[in-house]
């Protein structure tokens, strides 16, 4: 049987497996699990040790432990909201079994009078007696070995237990079938590669996926960095492609926008300009990336960019992560290409319907110059009638498939330039964009003061009273960060919602609060009357984080700092300072602080440079949040670490050139499959 036929199971949805319905389906959703593959890549972050059996006189109240004990006796109350109970014993006492919410018939059947089970939960007290409220497991005494045990613990959202996530991995687990190895047994032994089986096994079984420096965890870290590195190749394959012809222009209109512009280019900011240029010239197609801090000024370089297609006779599509950035881009581009007779369209997902059909038709006839929005910008039925660059802001929001997309959208001479204000160090970028070209903004624009960056307890949050009234009677505006819109059940973390409820009574007039699912008439509408300063506190969630520009918002409070990456707190805390005044940031955190917690919040203070931010962040933290992909959803990578395993990097790139040569790539088609890379590089070429 082939390669693919053995496991081919893995590529089926989650709920082809047996046992798994239509609700487990949906929780598993909820964790991003859909294929069977994905599960895989879940890995257990600890354990549950209920290896010990223990005697009921020797229990320890708010532990979960495994006992073995004695059905004395059921009660079934006939009183509504009182709990079903089943009275055990062992030699050294009695122990009651808590079940609310089980049906009698059910207990019934697994209970049997005088007849010994193994039970496993946490044990807690109740009027001065011990007792387990629904046991997490309940099983005779010949399967002991199943639950007395040390369990897997894996991050469970709601309505997953420990019992049927498990039962769902073993399942997959055991049906999977070893592989016909795809590495030369050179490779193997040079790296010291166990068996793609044995690993998966381990990881998920031996409590070693914490340790990402074992054989078992490099194995599977060099396959996703094979597929990764092999993916990328091909990709290269298929953007850098020749175009029909250079762009041709002059700098008559460069020359126009820089002379309007109140300030002077920067020498990277010049640099990359001419990098760009001489792209679009040129007949290989771009495929290139912006690269530069919060407020190192990116955005007039895409114009500049835009404006020069443009004159060129094609038009732009230019892309950002959200309406509220989308929006501010293209305010920013009308004012800035005014008098230049550029035609300039601004389309997201809510664009009402006939609106849209108008701007499709005056795309399609070649009547639009820039079309500016959301990745609604590449739907289907958008069809440009000659677009000869795509410029995708905060480019690391989207997904590679995503980027892929895109480019299939332009065509052969579509040039494509993407901007990134991830500061991230340089040899993890070769990693990550080796594929594209780079251009870098280090040096920021002069006039920037370094904000002042402070940090204080939450339960001192009144003294900032105060700053805030000065700040708005200088009319200037305050930033005030929340990482949950709503109150979490399960987390102590603060919501917008509540803060701005609590501030609004201080501040009544003047406050505004926004966030990612509000519809898109009021999110426009709030940050329409924050530019207008009609509202001068903005409360919200990190949809902020990315590329807003308020010159006068020059303070911004940041809750529960200490639960966001650095690399995030510094995208956040840029939000503010962008003008000419002094910027200042406060961080905020409960209880007490962590030692790393109180390192990073030193480096923040001690910093304003993202580059210089991002390295210190990863000694401290690895790879892992680096970049905020938490956040975003998005993750390079699901088990390879760029950091700690370069070496790993390093043998692949070379090793990928080998078998380039030999023609050899298409054996690990399966591996791409197995980190999602197959559909992206299977697109129709253009
Ligand atoms: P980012 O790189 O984060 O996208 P922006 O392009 O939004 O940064 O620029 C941030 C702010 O800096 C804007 O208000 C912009 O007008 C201003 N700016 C850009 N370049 C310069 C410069 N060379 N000198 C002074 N201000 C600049
Ligand atoms: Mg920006």
């Amino acid at each position: 049987m082939s390669l693919l036929k053995r496991n081919e199971f893995l590529f089926n949805k989650v709920s082809s497996l047996k046992g798994v319905g239509a609700k487990l389906t949906k929780y598993l959703k909820n964790k991003k699990i859909e294929k069977i593959n994905d599960l895989l890549w879940d890995l257990p972050y600890s354990y549950t040790d209920r290896s010990q059996l223990v005697s009921i006189s020797d229990l320890e109240i708010g532990k979960i432990q495994t006992i073995k004990v004695k059905i004395n006796k059921l009660y079934f109350p006939r009183i509504r909201n009182l709990p079903n109970r089943i009275q055990c014993e062992d030699s050294t006492g009695k122990i009651d079994l808590i079940y609310f919410n089980s049906r009698e018939g059910y207990l019934r059947k697994i209970f049997k009078i005088n007849e010994w089970n193994i039970v496993s939960g946490k044990v807690s007290l109740f009027k001065n007696k011990a007792q387990i409220t629904n046991p997490d497991y309940v099983t005779e005494l010949g399967n002991i070995d199943y639950v007395a045990t040390k369990i897997p613990k894996y991050s469970l959202s709601d309505g997953l237990t420990e019992k049927s996530y498990r039962k769902i991995i073993d399942s997959v687990l055991s049906n999977l079938k070893e592989i016909d190895e795809w590495y030369d047994k050179e490779t193997i032994d040079k790296l010291k590669l166990k068996s793609w089986k044995n690993s998966l096994i381990y990881l998920h079984k031996k409590f070693e996926s914490k340790n990402i420096d074992s054989d078992y965890y490099r194995r599977l870290a060099f396959d996703e960095i094979m597929s990764f590195l092999i993916s990328k190749s091909k990709n290269r394959k298929q953007i850098k492609i020749k175009k029909t012809e250079g762009k041709v222009f002059n700098s008559i209109l460069f020359n126009k926008i820089v002379n309007k512009l109140k300030f002077k280019l920067t020498k990277d900011q010049l640099k990359a300009v001419n990098d760009i240029n001489s792209d679009l010239k040129s007949k290989d197609r771009m495929f290139r990336l912006l690269q530069g801090d919060v407020g190192s000024g990116k955005t007039i370089v895409s114009i500049v960019a835009i404006a020069n297609v443009i004159q060129s006779g094609y038009q732009c599509a230019l892309m950002a992560p959200t309406e509220i950035l989308a929006k501010q881009h293209f305010d920013l581009i009308l004012k800035t290409l005014l008098d230049l007779n550029i035609k300039v369209e601004f389309l997201v997902g809510k664009t009402p319907y006939k609106e849209k059909n108008i701007i499709l038709e005056k795309l399609k006839q070649g009547k639009i110059d820039l079309l500016i929005g959301t990745h609604a910008l590449f739907q289907k039925k958008i069809n440009f009638s000659k677009l000869g660059l795509i410029v995708v802001d905060e480019q690391h929001k989207f997904g590679v498939k995503q980027r892929m997309d895109l480019a299939n959208k332009g065509g052969i001479d579509c040039d494509v330039l993407l901007m990134s204000a991830t500061p991230i160090p340089r040899t993890i970028m070769l990693t990550l964009y080796g594929d594209m070209d780079i251009s870098r903004i280090i040096e920021k624009p002069k006039n920037r003061k370094i904000i002042l960056t402070l940090s204080k307890p939450e339960n001192k949050i009144s003294e900032l009273i105060p700053l805030i009234n000065k700040h708005i009677e200088n009319n200037d505006q305050v930033f005030w960060v929340c990482p949950l819109i709503d109150k979490s059940a399960f987390l102590d973390y603060s919501s917008a919602k509540i803060r701005y409820e609590n501030i609004k009574k201080i501040f009544p007039n003047n406050i505004g609060l926004i966030y990612g699912s509000l519809k898109k008439e009021e999110k426009d509408k709030i940050i329409d009357k924050f530019k207008k300063k009609e509202i001068k506190i903005l409360v919200s969630t990190t949809v902020i984080e990315v590329g807003i520009d308020f010159p006068d918002a020059n303070l911004i409070i940041i809750e529960n700092s200490d639960k966001f990456g650095l690399a995030q707190l510094h995208q956040l805390r840029g939000r503010v300072g962008r003008g000419a005044k002094q910027g200042i940031c406060i961080l905020l955190y409960k209880g007490n602080l962590s030692n790393n917690a109180i390192q990073r919040i030193k480096i923040l203070k001690s910093s304003n440079d993202g580059f210089h931010i991002s390295e210190k962040d990863m000694r401290l933290r690895g790879f892992g949040d680096l970049i905020g992909f938490q956040q975003s959803g998005i993750k390079f990578f699901k088990v390879a670490d760029p950091v700690k395993h370069q070496d790993l990097f390093r043998y692949a790139e070379t090793y990928i050139k080998k078998i380039e040569i030999d023609n050899k790539l298409n054996k690990f088609d399966f591996l791409l499959k197995l980190f999602d890379k197959a559909e992206i590089i299977s697109k129709k070429k253009f």
